[in-house]
């Protein structure tokens, strides 16, 4: 299979069920992302603000750069001017550090509020107390430049596939349920960032709207 093929395939199938496409493409080189683009492919993941940076620099100025990774808040400031959506939000310093260089790029920055649902203790994220606690405080209303405009989450790495499709609906209840109670100016709950490679089928059936597949479209990483 070729990159464009995969694209045409993951893109149809994805679509089927309601949902977005993000060409996950940290560690490829431009000439896939070109050929991901060539088929009509915009919205492609990274997960290093370095290499993100590097890409927007030398590729069209019309893909639109999803930052997947964990972010670090002394590197916010590269990807400020052209970020199109931070998918992984994990705490209220980097949410209060985007919103600062976003008003320093005289923008407002969409961003997706990553929540810890797996089973690992490896993943990065809010618990849903923690997330509640915030959405609800003052310091969140403050912020100006920045608009929540989902949640992000990622399964834990397991077999167990009736387990991952738990921990989708899970995020899928709390979406629902913050739409549905939160009302701020900088809040609108659209997107629902889940399912990768191995799970997006499950994550599909549970209602993500954002699927971000790298592997089954590039090939394999070498790292
Ligand atoms: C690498 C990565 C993906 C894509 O993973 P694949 O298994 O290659 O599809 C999706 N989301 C995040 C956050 C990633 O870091």
């Amino acid at each position: 299979m070729s990159i464009e093929n995969n694209i045409k395939f993951y893109t149809e199938k994805i679509r089927s069920y309601g949902a977005q496409l993000i060409a996950v493409s940290k560690t490829k080189p431009n000439e896939d992302l070109l050929q991901a683009y060539a088929v009509g492919q915009r919205d492609f993941g990274e997960n290093k603000v370095q290499d993100m940076t590097a890409k927007w620099e030398t590729l069209p100025k019309d893909i639109r750069w999803h930052m997947i990774g964990h972010l670090q808040r002394n590197k916010v400031k590269y990807i400020a001017p052209y970020v199109h959506l931070i998918h992984g939000v994990d705490s209220e310093r980097l949410l209060v550090e985007i919103n600062k260089q976003a008003e320093k790029n005289e923008r407002v920055i969409p961003c997706l509020l990553q929540v810890f649902i797996a089973q690992e203790e490896t993943k990065f994220g809010f618990s849903e107390e923690e997330l509640m606690a915030f959405l609800n405080s003052e310091e969140f209303e403050s912020l100006k430049n920045i608009k929540i405009i989902g949640l992000m989450g990622m399964a834990s790495n397991t077999e167990n596939m009736a387990r991952v499709k738990a921990e989708f609906e899970g995020l899928k209840s709390l979406f629902d349920k913050i739409k549905a109670d939160i009302k701020a100016e900088n809040i609108a709950m659209k997107e629902l960032s889940m399912g990768m490679t191995n799970d997006y089928i499950e994550a599909c059936e549970a209602g993500s709207t954002m699927v971000r597949i790298g592997s089954a479209i590039f090939g394999e990483r070498n790292y």
